[in-house]
């Protein structure tokens, strides 16, 4: 039997680990704090083997490198935490992965506004303060066809700023069937709370008529909303209020209708294969007050809120204190910007926007990848592999019906434990996320781009023999 005692005073004292050769060296480069705190866990580590009953060889061969594992472990805790990955799930606007991805060519220009000053606040003109908002109003209303236009952070806080500019402390009638809750615990019920509106709804969950929004009008009454069920739908015995007979009801009433779109399509996608999703133009055309959206949904772009419509009620925004705090970066105003111009010509946008050409990228160029990734594959032993139709989805709470075609590579692992496999592609640098589905893999090839297939090849190798190895 070891005796316990005898391998705990074998540890070094932290004052002999810092006169150590490649300890000194370390502190050249890296933080005094991030090395004592290396060191104290590492102690606390080898502690823990010896009441764990540690074979003595190994704590002795541990206690032998300890100056690499501190070093090894001050360099991990300095690493940045957040960091690319390869997303192969084939969910194009995958809120967890980051949603849309921004460009090379877009991101190269914001890097040049960002990284030196800008006229983000300054007019050129006049030489004198303007407004970060100014740029992008006009490619914003010229697209969309409304007056004014406004950006804030996200969707979210969108909906929150136009409540507590145009609803405080008034009633707000939404339909029971829009009482939508989008994840990361958005619910428009809470939203209203926040913002000081009070909410009134409508109807039922399955139908709600003209007149159950007009029994509600009165004196208190500040908007009617209508927000777009994005990530459900309701099928069979329904009804609701279109668009246009809310707007006729408004007119009628002198009451703003806003309508929250979700995701903020200025593309008709039917044209491209998938399902029909409502414009913002179409919005502002069948006259809509307000209209907000999410900039890195559909559009493509960067996390913002985009409100559009009538000027005189955006003005309205414009001087709420809560602006302020909405208030996007000049980075994001950049990336929104540069998005938007691809958008004046279609073509180009399906062309050039990511997310665009993910969800309308045909199904030879996927088989392509398909092929490419599976002939890499093919020597690998202990996996049987296949390519197999499968479907992509589009993610981001948008169109979530919508079940376009796609390839995969089917991964079995013949020792059955894919759930290791897939652990060791998600620890990977960078990191691989698959998803699993009857005990298999599946890698679809729609969000892997054509430089990743090698890293996917090389990852999957690794995280096949690391498992086989253990
Ligand atoms: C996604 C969504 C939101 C939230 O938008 P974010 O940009 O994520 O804040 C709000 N309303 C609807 C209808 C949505 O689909």
């Amino acid at each position: 039997m070891t005796d316990k005692k005898e391998l705990f005073r074998s540890l070094p004292k932290v004052d002999d680990i810092l006169e150590k050769e490649k300890i000194k060296e370390a502190l050249e480069y890296l933080p005094r704090e991030i090395i004592m705190e290396s060191i104290r866990d590492t102690l606390e580590k080898f502690r823990f083997d010896i009441s764990n009953n540690i074979k003595k060889e190994d704590l002795y061969k541990n206690i032998e490198n300890i100056s690499q594992i501190i070093i090894k472990s001050s360099k991990d805790k300095i690493k940045p935490k957040l960091k690319k990955l390869i997303n192969a799930t084939g969910t194009v606007i995958h809120t967890n992965l980051g949603r849309s991805l921004i460009s090379k060519e877009i991101m190269e220009k914001v890097i040049e506004t960002s990284s030196n000053y800008s006229n983000l606040e300054y007019d050129l003109k006049e030489g004198k303060r303007g407004s970060r908002y100014s740029h992008i109003e006009d490619i914003i209303c010229r697209i969309t066809g409304a007056e004014a236009s406004l950006v804030v952070n996200n969707n979210a806080s969108a909906v929150m700023l136009i409540l507590s500019s145009l609803a405080k402390k008034k009633e707000v009638i939404v339909s029971r069937g829009e009482l939508v809750e989008i994840g990361g615990s958005f619910r428009i019920p809470d939203v209203m709370k926040e913002s000081g509106a009070h909410l009134v709804d409508v109807g039922t969950t399955n139908k709600t008529h003209e007149f159950d929004y007009e029994r509600e009008i009165n004196e208190e009454t500040g908007l009617l909303l209508k927000v777009h069920t994005s990530n459900y739908k309701i099928l069979g015995f329904t009804e609701s209020v279109d668009l246009e007979s809310l707007v006729e009801i408004g007119r009628k009433n002198n009451i703003p209708v806003v309508e929250d779109i979700g995701s903020g399509v200025l593309i008709d996608l039917s044209k491209y294969g998938l399902s029909y999703e409502p414009t913002v133009q179409e919005s502002i055309e069948k006259g809509v007050d307000i209209v907000s959206f999410s900039g890195d949904k559909l559009l493509g772009g960067p996390q913002a809120g985009i409100i559009v419509g009538k000027k005189n009620l955006i003005e309205k925004m414009k001087k709420n204190q809560l602006t302020r705090a909405l208030r996007v970066d000049k980075m994001t105003l950049a990336a929104l910007e540069l998005t938007l111009r691809e958008y004046l010509d279609e073509g180009k946008a399906i062309k050039n926007i990511e997310t665009l050409k993910m969800l309308t990228m045909n199904i030879e160029e996927i088989e392509n990848k398909a092929k490419k990734l599976y002939d890499l594959l093919i020597n690998i032993k202990n996996i049987k592999i296949q390519i197999k139709d499968d479907f992509s989805q589009v993610g981001g709470g948008s169109l979530p019906l919508e079940q376009i075609k796609t390839k995969v590579i089917i991964i079995k692992s013949l020792d059955e434990k894919i759930s290791k496999v897939e652990e060791n592609l998600r620890n990977l640098n960078p990191p691989i996320v698959g998803r699993i589905k009857n005990d298999e893999l599946y890698i679809d090839l729609r969000t892997v781009r054509e430089d990743e297939i090698q890293v996917i090849s090389e990852g999957i190798k690794w995280a096949i023999n690391n498992y086989r190895g253990e």
